[in-house]
């Protein structure tokens, strides 16, 4: 009932108690231990739920544990092992500061590229390597476009707010991400799709992208 009784990795806890979490919220109480058993997950969650947490925790921990060696598989492009997608720029950031919080001194490195913004300053970071990539759908297929970004080494894809990304119109360019992962979902890949409402279309996407998964509703 505490994250400190859940292992997630000495560094990782430790930074858990740095952000002064103690008890896990609904969603996280439920998500994380199902993700971490390698299950793919479609969560309904509101904004204020936790749910950034619920899925960076299991992301950073899997990276943690497994100490995937990589990279360095070409000067441009990279590989990164875990991609957050979200609607906004503003989201994105959020995740990216959290994950970056998380990921304090456990060697998992988090980049952050959204659209509206010169892109040379995203490609640099990017350059300097990156585990974890919390995109914006357009600014992704820019991305792919270019050869800087390749997905296939992706163990873990997060969709959040995934009801707001298709009210953006943003579903033909999450398809095409997706497509990019060469792996079934969850072969090599583990989803997980967060969305504040389950109409069709979000239905619709949890079957065409997750495997056997474990509906959460909180
Ligand atoms: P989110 O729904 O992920 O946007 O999180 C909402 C807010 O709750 C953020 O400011 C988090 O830092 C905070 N938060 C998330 N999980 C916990 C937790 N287990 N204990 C305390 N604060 C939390």
């Amino acid at each position: 009932n505490t994250f400190a009784e859940i292992d997630l990795g000495e560094a990782l806890n430790q930074n858990i108690r740095r952000c002064k979490y103690v008890k896990p919220t609904p969603v996280q109480r439920n998500a994380i231990p199902i993700v971490l058993a390698g299950r793919d997950l479609m969560a309904c969650a509101q904004t204020g739920s936790g749910k950034t947490a619920a899925f960076c925790f299991p992301i950073i921990s899997g990276i943690m544990r497994e100490q995937y060696v990589q990279r360095s598989r070409g000067p441009r492009t990279v590989y990164p092992l875990a991609l957050i997608l979200s609607p906004t720029r503003e989201l994105s950031c959020q995740i990216h500061d959290e994950a970056r919080k998380f990921s304090y001194q456990t060697g998992v490195k988090v980049v952050v590229a959204y659209g509206g913004a010169p892109i040379n300053q995203q490609l640099r970071e990017l350059e300097r390597g990156v585990d974890i990539l919390v995109a914006t759908p357009g600014r992704l297929v820019d991305l792919l476009e270019r050869a800087r970004v390749s997905l296939q080494m992706i163990r873990y894809l997060a969709l959040d707010e995934a009801d707001r990304m298709l009210d953006m119109g943003f579903e033909p360019q999450i398809r095409k991400i997706v497509e990019q992962m060469d792996m079934p979902s969850p072969g090599r890949r583990q989803t997980m799709l967060f969305s504040a409402t389950f109409p069709k279309e979000i239905q619709r996407l949890a079957s065409d992208f997750l495997s056997n998964y474990i509906f959460l509703a909180v």
